[in-house]
């Protein structure tokens, strides 16, 4: 057990306070100081780690609402701490894969200091030769699960990308420009198309909330990240036994009621299928994907850009600035450069 006199730690942290309905706000969440004792039980598996890197996800809008029955996203409860992928080192560990000095990614809390109880839900850093921050994004699994193992691609295909400067689509367009597909991004705004043609090397880009014709792109792949009326379009201009690899859905997390889907028979006329996944369902492949990408990256065949909040102060800001296309590229947030 911890003794009693250890010197207490300050632990600032992000918590909910209350429910969020509709967009999300900077008032549903507030930054608090706590103090913590560092040390960890007597017995325990888990470890204590020092936070360095956070990830804003959408999906993490979805835990900070009121939950429905059945509680797919295990809501967060008012008062309590936002917690999600983050990079950490070990400063005390009761885990035999794990110890201290060690770095990790993995579900953490939102603050500076956490208790790991769940050793399960993270995943050592043995490769430090990409930035650590990368890691926050999983070094791009989402979008090789999605692409490669969702889209079963060929050589020559067309894809294409929404949300496509973002954390996940960036990587998904740079995948598939390797492996030999023809790519088309949508973005929100000049810079970001600009990124998409210029940095991420995508074959063409257009800015969708100047225009939403798609028919001059046809494609057989459509790699999801938006929905709504951006998905009705697509089902129009897709070609003959197209896949849709539905990541998510960003344009509906903060509608009360949801749009409607209007050229659902095109799925009949043309063959099309359409798939959903979530990047846990291929943590058993993260070996392969690390063999993979981190090469890539390390030559330079992959371009990351990221956009970093620094400190926690900044994180409210960061998170919700992920529905208004506030973000460029990758959201992370520093807690700490150590
Ligand atoms: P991101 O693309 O880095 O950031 C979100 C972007 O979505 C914004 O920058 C904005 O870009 C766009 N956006 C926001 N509101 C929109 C709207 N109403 N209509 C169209 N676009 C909108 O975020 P990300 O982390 O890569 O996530 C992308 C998608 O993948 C999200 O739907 C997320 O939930 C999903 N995801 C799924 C998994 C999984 O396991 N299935 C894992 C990670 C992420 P613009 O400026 O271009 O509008």
């Amino acid at each position: 057990m911890a003794g009693e006199n250890e010197e207490a730690v300050r632990d600032k942290q992000v918590i909910l306070r209350d429910y969020v309905s509709g967009f999300p706000k900077d008032t549903n969440v507030e930054v608090r100081e706590s103090t913590m004792k560092l040390r960890l039980l007597e017995g325990s598996n888990g470890f204590l780690v020092k936070n360095l890197y956070l990830s804003c996800d959408p999906y993490i809008k979805f835990r900070m609402t009121k939950p429905d029955v059945p509680d797919y996203v295990q809501a967060f409860r008012p008062g309590s701490l936002i917690t999600g992928y983050g990079v950490a080192r070990v400063l005390e560990s009761g885990h035999p894969d794990f110890k201290k000095g060690d770095l990790l990614w993995g579900l953490t809390g939102w603050e500076e200091y956490t208790l790991i109880t769940a050793p399960e839900t993270c995943f050592k850093i043995e490769h430090t030769n990409v930035p650590l921050s990368y890691y926050t994004g999983l070094l791009g699994m989402t979008g090789m699960a999605g692409f490669f193992e969702v889209c079963s691609p060929k050589k020559g295909e067309t894809v294409f990308i929404s949300a496509a400067s973002g954390a996940v689509g960036q990587l998904v367009g740079q995948f598939a420009k390797l492996f030999g597909c023809y790519v088309v991004g949508s973005a929100g705004s000049k810079e970001k198309v600009d990124l998409l043609k210029n940095k991420f090397g995508f074959d063409d880009a257009f800015n969708y909330k100047e225009e939403l014709d798609l028919d001059a792109a046809l494609k057989r792949i459509y790699f999801e990240n938006v929905g709504g009326k951006m998905l009705d379009a697509v089902l129009l201009s897709m070609k003959l036994h197209g896949r849709i690899a539905v990541c998510g859905m960003i344009s509906q997390y903060n509608l009360e009621q949801p749009e409607g889907i209007h050229n659902l028979t095109n799925f009949i006329l043309k063959r099309i299928r359409m798939e959903g996944f979530v990047v846990s369902d291929y943590y058993h492949l993260y070996p392969k994907f690390l063999e993979t990408v981190l090469p890539q990256f390390k030559e330079g065949k992959i371009v990351y850009v990221e956009d970093i909040a620094e400190c926690l102060e900044n994180a409210p800001t960061a998170l919700i600035g992920l529905f208004s296309g506030r973000n460029v590229g990758k959201q992370v947030v520093v807690v700490s450069h150590e």
